[in-house]
């Protein structure tokens, strides 16, 4: 199984500085190598990672004498990136490839071919740079494959990609959960636990709403417009790794505890509701939250359902199935008019998820790991109920 652990680096300013320029060197041999790439299919020729680099090596002495300050891993992984595009998009996983500009994310790699880096504890060496600190040690064991440098901020992290079989399948005690994401509060699950999420949360949110209103105050484009919306940046990170660790602990515990678990197609309710958050970090901590758990569910032998975007799991009775026409938002509690059963909003959907998770691990085995499962058989109405009229659409 191939497994990565992203660990943070504590590099000194010498290996800062050489981090900077090595994923400098690897976003110009990116570009390089596309523009290339796109030259030779314009005129007919078959373009390949293997000839690129070749190519580049044959021109680099004369034309990019520069590129021999750092790891010749840099370009050479930068261009088989590109090949690796380009077989992404072929295959429809990804979208065309662009090139890479100067402010994006920062990044290189390093194959480990015949011992180009190694870890040791809580260090790493690296080609040309040496021994590297971080802050913890390698999680897995294994044959190291790959190892991605990347800047997030103003940190640098080492991905370190290994071939390992220390994750074994898991004999999951409980058959079925539903859980239902929620905004104050991280997922409600259909056993009736309540997922608080974690407390710094709060705190770091009236932070955000200080480092908004800071920015709002500067004057565009200045120094100290500059510093507070580096200040911003760093508020929303923290508030965002904060989350994905809750995240983890949680997509973790599901994985290990149940054999199928339902989830909703998207986080609605999070779009709608929340105008402290940016709408790029509810959605970001939705999609981690499904990423997490289609990843460890395959890890750990669970599986995963995910319902249909039209699948009415607030608006259903979970006890007798009848559908309301409307709920609105702001109703906390679930009533059914038709045989009296009541219990709290979030609670009823986590139900009506386990049940289409339960329903669907019967009808159908293996292939419904991820994406749409089946077809509600409720008359699929315009917009979802929780979903706000100023919700840009959803693109599937
Ligand atoms: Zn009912």
């Amino acid at each position: 199984m191939l497994l990565a652990h992203k660990i943070a680096l504590n590099p000194n300013a010498a290996q800062r500085d050489y981090f900077a320029r090595a994923a400098g060197t690897a976003r110009f041999a990116y570009n390089w190598a596309l523009a290339e790439w796109k030259r030779q299919y314009r005129t007919g020729e078959k373009p390949n990672d293997t000839a690129l680099r070749r190519q580049l090596n044959a021109i680099k002495r004369e034309q990019f004498p520069w590129m021999f300050d750092v790891t010749k891993c840099a370009a050479q992984e930068a261009i088989i990136d590109v090949a690796s595009a380009f077989r992404a998009f072929f295959e429809k996983r990804g979208r065309y490839p662009r090139f890479k500009r100067k402010d994006g994310k920062a990044s290189f790699c390093a194959a480990n071919e015949v011992g180009t880096f190694r870890c040791e504890g809580k260090r790493i060496k690296l080609p040309v740079i040496g021994w590297i600190k971080m802050r913890e040690a390698l999680r897995f064991s294994g044959l190291l494959k790959r190892v991605t440098i990347s800047r997030e901020g103003d940190r640098w992290f080492a991905a370190v990609m290994v071939e390992t079989d220390d994750v074994k399948p898991v004999n999951q005690l409980l058959p079925v959960v539903g859980v239902d994401l929620g905004v104050t509060m991280l997922a409600m699950l259909s056993t009736g636990e309540a997922e608080e999420g974690p407390k710094s949360h709060t705190a770091a949110l009236k932070r955000l709403r200080r480092a908004n209103k800071a920015l709002a105050r500067k004057r565009r484009f200045s120094a100290n417009w500059r510093k507070a919306k580096h200040h911003l940046a760093r508020v929303h990170t923290r508030i965002a790794n904060v989350r994905r660790d809750a995240t983890h602990k949680l997509t973790t515990r599901l994985a290990k505890k149940f054999k199928v678990i339902g989830i909703e197609d998207l986080n609605v309710k999070g779009m709608a509701s929340n105008r402290c958050l940016s709408r790029s970090v509810m959605d970001g901590g939705f999609f981690e939250f499904r990423r997490q758990l289609n990843y460890k569910t395959q890890r750990y032998g669970s599986r995963l359902v995910v319902a249909n975007r039209w699948f009415p799991s607030s608006k259903t009775c979970s006890c007798c199935g009848v559908v309301k026409e409307t709920l609105a938002l702001s109703q906390r509690t679930f009533h059914c008019d038709e045989c009296g059963f009541e219990a709290p909003r979030d609670f009823n959907a986590a139900l009506n998820l386990a049940k289409l998770a339960a329903s669907s691990a019967v009808s159908a085995c293996g292939e419904l790991r991820s994406g749409p499962v089946r077809k509600s058989r409720v008359k699929r109405g315009s917009v979802k109920q929780e979903e706000s009229p100023t919700a840009l659409p959803v693109v599937a």
